[in-house]
């Protein structure tokens, strides 16, 4: 069973505003052109009360929401914390995948924490960085995740069990449905399809015709919570790292080096399977008194190669001075190349022999 997360920023370009300018908080804002022509891009949790939504014509909105303070949007300051938040993430995670400017999938299967843990771990962070609250849906694939992380909007958490399914899904609209659209949810309306529980019992060869075969097959299965779609990076990666806070602060190096060595075989498991080579081995360390620093190694060459990245690690560990109790634990592989690179290939293998040192 896969652990996937698929997180969201809540009303993103609207919180982004209400943040930066304290005047707009608790106000229905609304980010988009207020022309005849003008689209809203998002609305505060205020505006929403009226009705208003993203996408939906400014002319609407104004007439549901009279008293809505229209703003232009800022393109280049959204771009700016999305890059923030997304830096943190990718660091921290090995599969993730972008969705859009303020929403991803992200694979935890392999971490050592619980889903759950991870979620709310993830949520704090993105505040405490940005000010922003997150909602964040925990699921066993990427369909049910989305659908969970829009369950408790804003700032909320939610996990939908295989247990749940189908009755979680029965009584929900199929607007809810990721990849059904407006039009096409308002052609099933005209047949009778309402909820997800009608959808159940249409029946699938119907549906074909007006979804067209492949797509409504794929739409049958995710509502019987069957979705294989993988998480895909969508990013070339700069460097590859873990850490983690630990569970209790330690003096004790033996459990220090036990965290690094683990971290070592699933970063080098993770280059390898990507084709990647590294440089540069980096340990950081945050002390019980948040006081933190780092400590690099640089290789002469790039490699993959458990062995050479492990005695490096052992080298750097025996020179780490450590004189206060550790909280947090990190390493990172930076410097990264394409394993296509082949000279650095037989580099590797004969270091001495090409000069390399
Ligand atoms: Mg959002």
């Amino acid at each position: 069973m896969r652990r996937i997360i698929h997180f969201d920023i809540d009303a993103f370009f609207a919180s982004v505003e209400q943040l930066d300018y304290p005047e707009y908080r608790g106000k229905p804002l609304i980010v988009g052109g207020k022309s005849d022509r003008g689209v809203v891009a998002t609305c505060s949790y205020e505006a929403r009360k009226y009705g208003v939504r993203s996408a939906m014509s400014s002319v609407v909105a104004q007439k549901l929401c009279p008293q809505g303070i229209f703003v232009d949007g800022r393109m280049n300051r959204y771009q700016e914390i999305s890059v923030q938040i997304f830096k943190y993430i990718e660091e921290k995670f090995e599969h993730v995948e972008r969705v859009s400017i303020d929403e991803a999938y992200i694979d935890v299967t392999d971490e050592r924490e619980t889903t759950y843990e991870i979620a709310s771990q993830i949520k704090s962070d993105v505040h405490s960085m940005t000010g922003l609250t997150i909602s964040v849906g925990i699921s066993y694939n990427k369909f049910l995740a989305k659908l969970a992380s829009d369950w408790k909007k804003p700032d909320g958490i939610f996990e939908i069990k295989a247990n749940d399914i189908p009755a979680l899904l029965l009584p929900l609209p199929i607007i809810k449905i990721h990849g059904l659209g407006k039009k096409t949810c308002e052609r099933l309306n005209r047949i009778g399809i309402f909820t997800i529980e009608d959808l159940y019992q249409y029946p699938e060869s119907l549906l074909g015709d007006i979804l067209g075969e492949s797509w409504s097959k794929e739409i049958v299965q995710r509502i019987h919570g069957i979705d294989q779609r993988p998480v895909i990076e969508s990013h070339t990666r700069k460097s590859y790292g873990k850490e983690t806070t630990l569970n209790e602060d330690t003096y004790d190096r033996a459990v220090i080096l036990n965290i690094l060595e683990d971290y070592l075989i699933k970063i080098h498991s993770g280059l390898a399977k990507r084709s990647l080579t590294t440089k540069t081995l980096t340990i950081k360390i945050k002390y019980c008194d948040f006081e933190q620093f780092t400590k690099s190694h640089s290789l002469d060459y790039h490699t993959n190669n458990y062995g050479v990245l492990s005695e490096a690690l052992q080298i750097m560990f025996k020179n780490l001075k450590l004189d206060k109790s550790v909280r947090l634990v990190g390493l990172t592989a930076s410097n990264l190349e394409s394993e296509a690179y082949k000279q650095f290939n037989l580099v590797e293998e004969n270091p001495e022999e090409f000069g390399a040192n």
